[in-house]
């Protein structure tokens, strides 16, 4: 079993922000920037060119959500979606997602390194607490 479908079987922690029937949401272990999220589909495939369009569809879905979640929690002036598909694009873990990173401030061209869960709690605890008490309905 791949490492993301470990998280979506509870098998590994993970900061959980958010999920539909077919999506999951959670923090990167590695965040370029302080909240810094996964948006995966639950069924495993390699890449994003994998799903089908509707899966792919589904998976936008929620990427557009937690974009406006960002904005309206975190009133950020600017995020970056990352798509890495493929070895030789950068792809590292091979189960499909989208990043969607929010940009307080300029990029700071340091390496991402590793966060302990608890930090990454904290970064999407509003996040988190936002798509609980006021789920969109899309
Ligand atoms: P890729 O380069 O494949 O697009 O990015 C994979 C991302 O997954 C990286 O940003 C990395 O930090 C993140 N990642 C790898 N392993 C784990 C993990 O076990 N938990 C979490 N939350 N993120 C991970
Ligand atoms: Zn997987």
């Amino acid at each position: 079993m791949c490492i993301f479908c470990k998280i979506i079987d509870h098998q590994i922690d993970a900061a959980w922000v958010h999920q539909t029937e077919d999506v999951v949401v959670f923090a990167d272990a590695c965040p370029s920037a302080p909240g810094h999220v996964l948006v995966i589909p639950k069924r495993h495939v390699e890449k994003v060119t994998d799903l089908s369009k509707e899966e792919a569809m589904k998976l936008y879905d929620v990427v557009f959500d937690v974009q406006k979640a960002m904005v309206d929690v975190w009133q950020v002036p600017g995020q970056n979606l990352q798509i890495n598909s493929g070895a030789i694009a950068g792809q590292e873990v091979f189960h499909a997602h989208i990043h969607v990173i929010p940009r307080k401030s300029p990029r700071s061209g340091q390496s991402p390194v590793f966060v302990a869960l608890e930090t990454r709690m904290k970064a999407v605890e509003a996040l988190r607490a936002y798509f609980n008490t006021c789920p969109i309905q899309s």
